[in-house]
């Protein structure tokens, strides 16, 4: 069989005029061919081609494995770097809110601009319509079923059918401008925009296969759609993986011998999804879930808002700016044991108000969604005839649990035992889906 020749190959005429060549002309030629060779030998350093990619409801998180370190590197998107040894350091650099902002340029009325992310986040004030946010809540699902979901009554969108002709079609976010977008449009805009971040942190262009993370909840349309947000964007998926048991690759657990029956708590910013996994020499199944598609990290930021919201408080405060405080004020919480609350600039100081708020008031007043929080975890259980004694890890997922009585009742509910967390619970799903590239 006649062999084909190789490209790196150079024969004797191409190496004749190469002689006659400046010299810098012919090392610009040659340099491929060595770090090529140097490739193939094992000797050059390897590129990333393939990311982990979490498309989070409320953030989204972009990382991949480095091919000689082999340690997971979460990619950020204000050019700081992050490693598995640092994962008690401030990750908000890495989170890119999963925000879509349709606007028009300032300039050109015709000209539509798009901002994603935190550069999107301004225009959740002055352009709610056109700021899409929650979209994965959206992706894959009929109008009809979207319409009549009153877990979503709280959004300020409108929702309306993709295809008009067809009433059975999927639901999109209608426009000020009467436009309607596709959950699966804004999601690939996300995606480019962590792999955009993940190209200039890499330094190159050749990451273009993805392992992606779905809720366990997600039926196969939803999955599909999914999976359209990635092509879309120019990914090719290797691999799709439930975000619970990405979790806990994240933590090796399928590849500890006593560990089978584990418990994933993932508690975000909208829903609370509970599931249960059972793992058997490297491989992991889900065989149970859970949860509360209305109970997330916003409920404890309208708790936070009425705490605030009280006579002789932050009273005076706009509702729109308390809403960001009351957040900021709950995060501190999950660190401090008090913080102070305030409101206004120094400028007009009559209307400058500031607040103590402790962590033990936080916790009273919100009582009854930390109840709540619980529901879906002794549900499940039941449902699978398991009892707290058959778990053998709980690990925590999602910002959410990063408050401390979240954690402390976990603890006491599985009788002392304390949850994983030592990997970031929010770059958790992220950093198993690296894990899982080859
Ligand atoms: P999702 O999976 O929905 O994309 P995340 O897992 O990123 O969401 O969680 C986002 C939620 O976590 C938000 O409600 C945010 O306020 C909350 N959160 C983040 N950090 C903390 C913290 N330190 N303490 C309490 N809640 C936090
Ligand atoms: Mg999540």
């Amino acid at each position: 069989m006649p062999s084909s020749k190789n490209s790196d190959d150079i024969d004797a005429s191409t190496t004749n005029t190469l002689c006659s060549f400046p010299l810098l002309i012919t090392i610009a030629i040659l340099l491929p061919c060595i770090a090529t060779l140097l490739a193939i030998l094992g000797l050059a350093p390897q590129r990333a081609t393939t990311i982990g990619i979490d498309l989070g409801t409320t953030y989204s998180v972009v990382a991949y494995k480095d091919p000689s370190t082999k340690k997971i590197v979460m990619i950020p998107t204000d050019g700081r770097s992050y490693t598995s040894s640092s994962a008690s350091s401030s990750t908000s650099h890495l989170l890119t809110p999963s925000i879509v902002a349709y606007t028009t340029s300032e300039t050109n009325d015709n000209n539509d601009k798009i901002y994603v992310g935190r550069e999107a986040q301004a225009y959740l004030t002055t352009s709610p319509k056109n700021t899409i946010y929650n979209s994965k809540r959206l992706i894959g699902r009929k109008y009809t079923d979207v319409n009549g979901d009153t877990t979503l009554s709280s959004m300020p969108h409108q929702f309306g059918l993709l295809n008009q002709t067809d009433k059975d079609s999927n639901a999109g976010f209608i426009l000020d401008n009467g436009k309607i977008i596709s959950p699966v449009e804004v999601a690939s805009k996300i995606i480019s925009t962590l792999v955009n971040a993940a190209d200039t942190f890499l330094g190159h262009s050749n990451a273009r296969k993805v392992i992606i993370a779905v809720p366990a909840q997600f039926n196969t349309v939803q999955r599909e759609a999914t999976a359209l947000a990635f092509t879309n964007a120019g990914l090719k998926v290797v691999n799709m993986l439930e975000e619970p048991t990405a979790a806990a690759i994240a933590y090796g657990l399928q590849n500890q011998p006593h560990v089978h029956n584990v418990l994933v708590y993932d508690f975000g910013g909208g829903t609370l999804d509970v599931s249960l996994l059972w793992m058997h020499v490297g491989s992991v199944q889900v065989i149970g879930t859970d949860g509360d598609t209305n109970l997330g990290g916003s409920d404890f930021d309208k708790c936070m808002v009425e705490l605030l919201h009280q006579k002789g408080r932050l009273d005076n405060c706009d509702m729109s700016h308390l809403r960001k405080i009351a957040e900021q004020v709950k995060r501190k919480l999950s660190t401090s044991t008090s913080t102070i609350a305030s409101c206004g600039d120094g400028i007009r100081l009559s209307s400058f108000q500031k607040y103590k708020v402790e962590r033990s008031h936080f916790e009273e007043q919100c009582g009854p969604l930390f109840s709540k929080s619980l529901e879906p975890v002794t549900r499940l259980l039941q449902d699978q005839n398991m009892l707290k004694e058959d778990i053998d890890e709980v690990v925590l997922v999602g910002g959410t649990t990063r408050i401390p009585k979240i954690r402390n009742m976990l603890k006491h509910y599985f009788n002392g035992r304390s949850p994983k967390f030592d990997i970031d619970p929010d770059l958790a799903v992220a950093y198993g889906a690296a894990m899982f590239s080859a």
